[in-house]
């Protein structure tokens, strides 16, 4: 039986060959390889994609969440709350030194549970950041009501979700700052590391352009003690590539979710979340109580690789022991249960259906 890999970038490269190197030369015969038109350009389209009003590429999705944190002052003695399951977000709350506040999940989205947020809000809560999980939108209207009624910021963790849509507007769009990563084999990925913030407002997107370039207002004239935080010139010129193929990339992984949600057993669909073209299904995860590592063992036996997002809630991660302070349980169990299948726009329907018929048999 062939390998089905859990994720494969050759193939895109392949569609794309042309254009891509065009893209390279055009940058590499320009001779300005940081913060030039390429990312300009890529700012713009980008933003009209999303239909938000301004956006600043940045080094990684780990920096666009930081540097939205900085830009909106957050720092020590601030609480951020962000969901228990979400590994990467965790890194860019710590690096600002603001406290984490963790949420646990609802069972049913693996998403922040927002009743919950009455519960863990302090005087100290500066920001909830509901992460858009598995490419899945978050259901927004309840975070936001919580987060006016408390004056607290919202950022969204949109680094799964480009072009995810909640209610007919784009993911990124409903919050104080959507950010986005370009890691490679995200939806939107470059061929290095790339991010993005989306903001509503000029001043705010002033701060931010500021802050990813030492704090400069102009050359030489710098008013904060900022980062070194850009996009570069030759992975927007990529992007900018990529982005015109999302859509229908992103319409392929909502086909290939749809077959899952037809042919898998009940049981280990997310209960309850039904399939939706909002979501654009960075992963497809399936739950598996009980036999979650032999049916990834299973499965690989035929070739087909599987991953785990994530293996450990964050308060069993070591460098967040003393989150451990209370228990989350929904995400904790969640953690031993989830399992994630091929899911990426140039993965064959076929495979999907071979992948379908194993769990079944797993199951039989
Ligand atoms: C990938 C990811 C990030 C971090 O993005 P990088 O570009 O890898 O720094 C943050 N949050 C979530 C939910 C992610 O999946």
């Amino acid at each position: 039986m062939k390998k089905i890999p859990f994720i494969q970038l050759q193939d895109e490269y392949r569609l794309l060959q042309s254009q891509m190197h065009a893209a390279i030369t055009r940058v590499l015969k320009s001779g300005r390889y940081i913060l030039g038109t390429e990312v300009d350009q890529f700012e713009k389209e980008f933003a009209a994609f999303l239909g938000a009003r301004y956006a600043i590429g940045v080094a990684s999705g780990t920096d666009a969440l930081f540097l939205a944190l900085k830009a909106y002052g957050i720092g020590p003695g601030d609480e951020v709350i962000i969901p228990a399951n979400s590994y990467p977000t965790v890194f860019a709350v710590a690096a600002t030194g603001a406290t984490v506040q963790l949420i646990d999940v609802d069972p049913l989205t693996l998403h922040l549970d927002s009743a919950q947020l009455k519960a863990v809000v302090t005087k100290k809560t500066k920001v909830i950041i509901p992460v858009h999980l598995y490419g899945r939108a978050v259901a927004l209207r309840p975070i936001l009501r919580f987060a006016k009624q408390h004056s607290l910021l919202v950022i969204e963790d949109c680094a799964q979700a480009h072009g995810a849509m909640y209610n007919g507007k784009s993911v990124g769009t409903f919050g104080d700052a959507g950010c986005f990563s370009f890691y490679p084999t995200k939806n939107l990925g470059a061929i290095g590391d790339g991010g993005m913030v989306v903001v509503k407002q000029k001043t705010l997107a002033k701060t931010l352009l500021s802050l990813r370039m030492y704090g400069e207002t102009k050359r030489y004239h710098s008013a904060r003690a900022g980062f070194n935080s850009r996009l570069d010139e030759l992975q927007a010129a990529i992007l900018r590539v990529k982005l015109h193929h999302l859509e229908k990339g992103n319409q392929k992984r909502q086909a290939i979710a749809a077959y899952y949600y037809a042919n898998l057993p009940k049981e280990v669909l997310l209960s309850s979340v039904r399939h939706s073209n909002e979501h654009v299904y960075h992963l497809f995860v399936i739950r598996v109580p009980k036999h979650r590592d032999k049916l990834m063992r299973y499965l690989a036996s035929y070739g087909i690789e599987t991953g785990i997002h994530f293996p450990f809630p964050i308060h069993e991660v070591k460098a967040f022991a003393h989150l451990k302070t209370s228990s989350f349980p929904h995400a904790e169990i969640a953690a031993k249960e989830v399992l994630s299948l091929p899911c990426y726009p140039q993965l064959p329907l076929s495979s999907v259906s071979q992948i379908c018929a194993l769990v079944k048999k797993f199951f039989a």
